[in-house]
């Protein structure tokens, strides 16, 4: 899931100087999970935005934001509204955000920062878990992503700062390779240390990216 958090609002009114007409777009799936582009979000902020003296002239809630042709589908039945708007403000992540400028002929302005890609610990709190690197290591690593949750993306075990089973680097944080070490162990799949790893491909990361599948 993309995780995003929502800009402050004096941010958002700095983007909106000038403009008084305001589409809202959120996201059915990140942004919704998020609590940062969801209904409920989108009504929050349309109330911000009347009490700062703007018209909110409609919202929708993209199912999801950076699929472009529910997008396109979504924002073609809006068109004579959207036509009447001044700006969108798109409350969902920056792929989001993008896909509706490049649908509409009027400014798309974000409401959210995009943080990383990562999972749902519990309500409110997020973890990064992937950082899209092209060439996935995790068949090796007892399912632990050693680019992202080791602060060096170190790739042959530990470095020399690993104390306690936490990271030199921010100790609030476990050593991503402790953990690796002791889930390889548990899964009886230790030897999967034993083969020095050649250094990655960071080819594959370089952006922008695109991939074609089903050829
Ligand atoms: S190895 Fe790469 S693709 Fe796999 S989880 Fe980590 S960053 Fe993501
Ligand atoms: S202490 Fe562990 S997680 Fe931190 S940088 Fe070193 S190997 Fe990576």
């Amino acid at each position: 899931m993309v995780i995003t958090q929502p800009k402050p609002f004096s941010e958002i009114l700095q983007f909106l100087e000038g403009k008084k007409n305001i589409f809202i777009t959120g996201c059915s799936l990140c942004a919704t999970s998020c609590m940062t582009g969801g209904e409920k979000e989108i009504l929050a902020m349309e109330q911000k935005l009347l009490e700062e003296g703007k018209q909110v002239t409609g919202y929708a809630v993209l199912d999801p934001s950076c699929n472009k042709l529910q997008a396109r589908a979504t924002l073609k039945k809006q068109k004579q509204v959207l036509d009447s708007s001044d700006a969108i403000l798109c409350m969902a992540c920056g792929d989001g955000a993008q896909t509706v400028a490049g649908l509409v002929n009027v400014p798309v302005y974000p409401a959210n920062d995009t943080m990383f890609i990562g999972e749902v610990e519990r309500i409110g709190h997020f973890s990064e878990a992937c950082r899209a690197c092209g060439q996935c290591e995790l068949g090796w690593t007892a399912g632990i992503c050693p680019i992202t949750r080791c602060a060096k993306s170190l790739l042959n075990g530990p470095c020399g700062g690993s104390r306690n089973g936490k990271c030199e680097v921010n100790p609030e944080n476990d050593c991503a390779w402790v953990l690796i070490y002791k889930r390889l162990k548990e899964l009886n799949e230790l030897d999967q240390f034993m083969e020095i790893k050649s250094p990655k491909d960071y080819s594959k990361a370089s952006n922008p990216r695109r991939v074609t599948v089903g050829k």
